[in-house]
């Protein structure tokens, strides 16, 4: 890996390579031990192409770990039922009484859109 020499925009001084405990690349999903530079004077975070690659990457294996579900289908009169897990509603803000949309998704399954 190559190593770069970063400005910051605002001190213009010189960013140095900085390790994150906790980054949340995209808001509700963190990831942990993300690689930045940082500025020494005002903390500004920078990220190459590498490092965003790398995070966009993180971001998806640490989102199938947080949002993967298996749930049995029941019955509720003549309709099929499935629960939808606490910690995804809660994530998503879905409550009691709102509405989503359900839409098949070629063969394999279908998307529910939660209504904003
Ligand atoms: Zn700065």
């Amino acid at each position: 890996m190559k190593e770069e020499i970063l400005y910051c925009v605002k001190c213009k001084v010189e960013m140095k390579k900085s390790i994150l405990d906790s980054y949340e690349y995209v808001e509700g999903i963190p990831i942990h031990n993300v690689e930045c530079y940082k500025c020494p004077k005002c903390d500004e975070l920078f990220f190459t192409e590498e490092q965003a690659d790398k995070m966009e990457e993180m971001t998806e294996k640490q989102k199938e770990e947080m949002f993967i579900f298996v749930r049995k289908i029941s019955y509720s009169g003549k309709s099929l039922i499935i629960t939808i897990p606490e910690d995804l509603a809660s994530h998503l803000k879905i409550e009691k009484g709102q509405r989503v949309k359900i839409m098949p998704m070629d063969k394999k399954g279908f998307l529910v859109e939660v209504k904003k």
